[in-house]
């Protein structure tokens, strides 16, 4: 691969994903809706739909960089709620705080500088953990997903949106143009980039399929799982329970 990904050692792997996200950082919101053509958005909402945050809960939302996930479910956990985001990327976090700032949201919100491979936060501490687009760059997504059923509290909810593999005939092949040739491009031209979106196309390349996933999950601990396709599988959310 460009990075000769394969062969780079753990911790190059993660400066790897830091570095790719401090150059990214700034100009991703627009490769974000440029890369969806928007559809993000709908992902995000549909998550936050079957995440189903509640007055009073504690939420914690991992590689929450953006904090897209964490301003749509603010309102839903007042009030007496809160949310914690949690990333591993300082320059991501400060993306998301001036973002939550910017709409008035500052109490109640907590900014944590943290690898979701080793959380910092207690046991079963959550009621729902969400996770958009962060597990796919995971050294040891596993260590992860075990980390998330740990804080959960029992009856808490998991849930993961990560691009996935496409599921309609046809489809793939149109889905290979574009991130093969299409995105690549418009990381170049827009974020003068190319090797960043190179490295994400990638990355969902080998990222492990629907039913895959659900077992990893399921070998985490977590119970019930459940994948919703959307946008024909480029995107899947899986939902788990500590039980
Ligand atoms: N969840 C946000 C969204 O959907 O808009 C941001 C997604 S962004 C593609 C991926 C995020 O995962 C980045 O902010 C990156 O810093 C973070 N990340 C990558 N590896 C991580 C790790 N091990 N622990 C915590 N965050 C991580």
């Amino acid at each position: 691969t460009h990075f000769g990904y394969q062969e780079v050692s753990e911790t190059d792997k993660e400066q790897l994903v830091k570095d790719v996200f401090t150059s990214v950082a700034h100009k991703y919101d627009l490769m974000n809706d440029l890369m969806s053509l928007g559809v993000h958005r709908l992902w995000k909402r549909f998550t936050v739909g079957l995440a189903r945050p509640r007055p009073g809960q504690r939420v914690l939302d991992l590689a929450g960089g953006t904090g897209d996930l964490a301003a749509a479910m603010y309102p839903r956990v007042q009030p007496g709620g809160s949310i914690v985001v949690a990333d591993i990327n300082p320059d991501m976090l400060a993306v998301g705080e001036t973002r939550l700032a910017d709409k008035g949201i500052i109490a109640g919100v907590e900014f944590v500088e943290a690898n979701a491979e080793a959380l910092p936060f207690p046991d079963r501490a959550f009621d729902l953990v969400t996770l958009a687009f962060g597990i796919r760059n995971m050294t040891h997504p596993e260590r992860a997903l075990s980390e998330i059923h740990r804080v959960l509290k029992t009856g808490g909810r998991a849930l993961i949106l990560e691009f996935s593999h496409p599921r309609w005939p046809g489809l793939q092949s149109l889905y290979d143009l574009y991130s093969f040739n299409l995105l690549p491009r418009l990381g170049e031209l827009i974020a003068k980039d190319r090797e960043s979106y190179q490295y994400l196309v990638e990355s969902i390349r080998r990222f492990p399929d629907q039913e895959t996933f659900k077992t990893m999950m399921e070998h985490a601990g977590l119970a019930r799982v459940e994948v919703f396709n959307l946008s024909g599988g480029i995107v899947a959310l899986h939902r788990g329970f500590r039980m």
